[in-house]
């Protein structure tokens, strides 16, 4: 069948602690071959001289909206996305119009999937029916019927006692529970960080505890029914520290870190523009160090952007009355080359460890690696070519992202899907 031939490039996969210049033969979907002068007269070329390319990223967090609120996004706009992101796996978040909350949503939403995207869709089911936190969701039909993981997401489980029948239901179904962690009465009403800039600002403020506290809880009924417990978008200095201590007590815990949290501060928000608004907030500057400390420590296992579309004309409210969330899947990479590569904090390998292996361990997904016979999923990108955010050029539905305009160095030259170049910079610029 089809083979692509990608040559000349600096190959970093994590899983094996590769990292030198190789070709890699791909053939039929699969990692045919890696190694230097390989040759296949048939093979699409791809001259990656100068380039990285390493295992296709994952992204375990990001709301693709469809079923039901398809005019801000949909499962073939945000794979495309993605693909210009330079992920080739992306897990969607349950609270879609229905609530992925049955074998029924979830089959959906992995039958459109194979039909419209272009990248691989890992359906993430709610834990508790409609995500209302009361009584739990079809799990064992959902898991069945493929979903990866469990979370409410967009909201937490605030009931504890529902927490931990949902902890012991997914250490039966092998799969992990992910808490969006907010204790929603200690965070009602807040519209930003809460602290010296929401004091001036005259915004209301949702403080670091209202986070930590859940992360405590959750870490103590991880440890009470042995479940594979996962923090998304974590962003404070306390919670750095309390999942660095249970992973030091032996616990099956991990955490994840939006490039937002780590790039910039609640100080934006002096711009009211509510593209700086979102859950968790943009918090202060010791706690974005704290998130930077806990990434170059091993204490974050993952990247990931929790990409959250939403169509203008609900961002264009008054500040108060907009949703929260922004879109990340096309800028997650640039970012993190900015403020952790190119500022010497990590290393490459590590950068790309914290996009491969890092979700796929945490999920236990077969990508993430370019090992032989592997699914051909390939990110290649570069660390020198200065480029321009133009939100309006976003294959997103939506627009709603506080990075247009920036300046990056460094992104996404091509992306592999299953073995198919399904986004490719050239094309782009020739287009
Ligand atoms: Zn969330």
């Amino acid at each position: 069948m089809s083979s692509l031939l990608i040559t000349g490039g600096r190959v970093i996969d994590p899983a094996s602690g590769g990292d030198g210049l190789a070709d890699v033969l791909i053939r039929d979907g699969r990692i045919e071959a890696i190694g230097s002068g390989l040759a296949d007269s048939e093979a699409t070329r791809f001259d990656a001289t100068g380039a990285i390319v390493a295992p296709g990223f994952i992204d375990m967090h990001v709301h693709l909206r469809e079923p039901g609120i398809e005019h801000a996004e949909t499962i073939e706009t945000g794979a495309r996305a993605a693909a210009a992101g330079g992920f080739t796996s992306i897990c969607c978040m349950p609270n879609t119009l229905p609530v992925n909350d049955s074998a029924t949503v979830t089959s959906y939403i992995v039958q459109r999937a194979r039909e419209v995207a272009c990248v691989n869709v890992f359906p993430i089911g709610a834990i508790t029916k409609g995500s209302l936190g009361d009584e739990l969701a079809a799990i064992g039909s959902m898991r069945e019927a493929g979903i990866v993981a469990i979370s409410d997401d967009g909201r937490p489980v605030m009931n504890a006692r529902v927490m931990r029948r949902a902890m012991e239901l997914a250490v039966t179904f092998d799969i992990p529970v992910i808490d969006h962690c907010e204790d929603l009465n200690l965070s009602a009403g807040g519209d930003m960080h809460e602290g010296r800039t929401s004091v001036r600002l005259g915004l209301r403020g949702i403080p670091s505890a209202s986070e930590d506290v859940m992360v405590a809880r959750d870490l103590l009924l991880a440890e009470l029914t042995g479940a594979r417990f996962h923090v998304a978008h974590l962003s404070t200095l306390r919670s750095v520290e309390m999942v660095a201590f249970a992973k030091s007590r032996g616990l099956k815990v991990s955490c994840e870190v939006t490039p937002h949290h780590f790039a910039i501060t609640d100080e934006e928000l002096a711009t009211y523009d509510s593209n700086y608004k979102m859950k968790p907030p943009l918090r202060c500057r010791h706690d974005a160090d704290a998130v930077i400390e806990g990434i170059v420590s091993g204490v974050v296992d993952a990247i990931a952007t929790d990409h959250a579309p939403h169509p203008g004309s609900e961002k264009m409210q008054e500040f108060e009355r907009c949703p929260f969330g922004i879109t990340g899947l096309e800028t997650a990479l640039g970012l993190s080359l900015a403020e952790l590569v190119h500022k010497g904090r990590i290393s490459l390998m590590r950068l790309v460890e914290l996009f491969t292996t890092g979700p796929a361990n945490i999920l236990k997904l077969d990508c993430g690696t370019l090992a032989v016979g592997a699914p051909a999923d390939v990110t290649i990108f570069d660390l020198s070519r200065e480029w321009t955010y133009d939100v309006q050029q976003s294959y997103s539905k939506s627009r709603n992202s506080p990075f247009h305009g920036r300046r990056f160095r460094g992104g996404p030259l091509a992306t592999v899907a299953g073995g198919k170049i399904v986004w490719n910079f050239q094309d782009k610029n020739r287009e």
